[in-house]
């Protein structure tokens, strides 16, 4: 595994401009708010967020943040002593965020992972004055993972905050965090990033080919820490690989190699049912962008990569085949999370497949 650095601008963050802008001002005006609740899905940039302003309020230099000077070097290291990250466990994968997945993997299933005693020795560090910097800034990550006793303890440092002490909490949705804990902070809802920018960002900060920028901005489905982590490590995409390559048994296969492949695939779900869960969300973008072409909107293609194939299969099939079997993908994933018989699910799946043999 290549491991890929940024080549410049430590600093910046793709996409959330309105965001930044109104952070900006916020600390140019002097009206920085003690806690901000930051949501949006997975790998969207909400931690991200919270460093650029722990950066915007430490950095000395006249345009903070720089990214070039020793504090904005340390704080992007993790060794500033007064940013301080909750260092947890999170619940969701880097996988390819996808409807039917998330249908298994939502927060609120989160596991209960920041304990009371991880806040106690949070409250003890806030107590102390800044070490270097002149803001403490404290990032707890998938704040729905606290415990009732982890929430009511941190309520009293929500409250009462000392000056120059900043709290920048992230949830996936606002509604798994206790009420109380949500009503003392400015909650900032991110959206995803158009993949123009990420496309960017992957190609000038990174030097990733625009060929590949392009298609792991569009796989990232809006989410910029996904694209970064997708390239970083190449393998994220070995699954979807995998997936493209039964799809293709699924379009060209016999009915009997399409009856062993869903023999195949009931067996791997006994094993791992996420991985077929994750296939046919594979299959399911393939499909939609079948459908995005036969309707000529190819700009909004997600697997560019497999632009000729799709566009066949556009050609040659009918609108209604398409969208039909879509749904197909939906119900039998659904029928998988409702543990009906793995097997049975499939082959009703495969043999429903638009393309005849
Ligand atoms: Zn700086």
């Amino acid at each position: 595994m290549v491991r890929e650095t940024r080549s410049s601008h430590p600093e910046r963050v793709i996409g959330h401009a309105t965001t930044l802008e109104l952070l900006h001002q916020t600390v140019s005006e002097g009206r920085v708010r003690h806690a901000y609740l930051l949501t949006g899905p997975p790998h969207v940039g909400k931690s991200t967020i919270g460093r650029w302003l722990a950066l915007r309020l430490n950095c000395l230099q006249s345009s903070p943040p720089c990214g070039q000077c020793s504090i904005c070097c340390r704080i992007l290291e993790g060794a500033h002593p007064d940013v301080r990250s909750l260092q947890l466990a999170s619940n969701q994968d880097p996988t390819l965020g996808i409807p039917i997945e998330s249908a298994q993997h939502g927060s609120r299933t989160a596991e209960r992972v920041i304990s009371i005693d991880q806040i106690r020795t949070l409250q003890r560090d806030v107590a102390l004055a800044p070490h270097q910097g002149n803001w403490k800034v404290y990032l707890i990550t998938n704040v729905e993972t606290m415990s009732l006793e982890a929430a009511n303890c941190l309520l009293k440092t929500l409250e009462e905050p000392p000056a120059s002490t900043i709290l920048v909490l992230t949830t996936g949705d606002p509604l798994d965090v206790l009420p109380t804990v949500l009503s003392r902070c400015q909650v900032i809802r991110m959206a995803l990033v158009p993949w123009e920018l990420i496309a960017r960002a992957l190609s000038e900060d990174w030097n990733c080919p625009f060929e590949r920028a392009q298609l792991l901005a569009r796989l990232s489905g809006g989410r910029p820490g996904w694209a970064i982590e997708a390239l970083k490590n190449p393998e994220l995409l070995n699954e979807r690989q995998q997936a493209l390559t039964s799809l293709g048994s699924t379009l060209t296969g016999s009915i009997r190699e399409r009856l062993q492949l869903a023999e195949r695939l009931a067996n791997q779900f006994s094993r791992e049912p996420r991985s077929i869960i994750q296939i046919l969300s594979v299959w399911q973008s393939w499909w939609w962008d079948v459908q995005l072409t036969q309707r000529r909107c190819t700009d909004l293609v997600t697997n560019v990569d497999q632009s000729a194939e799709i566009n066949q299969f556009a050609g040659r099939l009918s609108t209604d085949a398409v969208t039909n079997y879509l749904r197909q993908i939906e119900i039998a994933a659904q029928r998988l999370l409702q543990n009906v018989n793995p097997r049975l699910v499939l082959e009703a799946l495969l043999l429903a497949s638009p393309v005849d043999r």
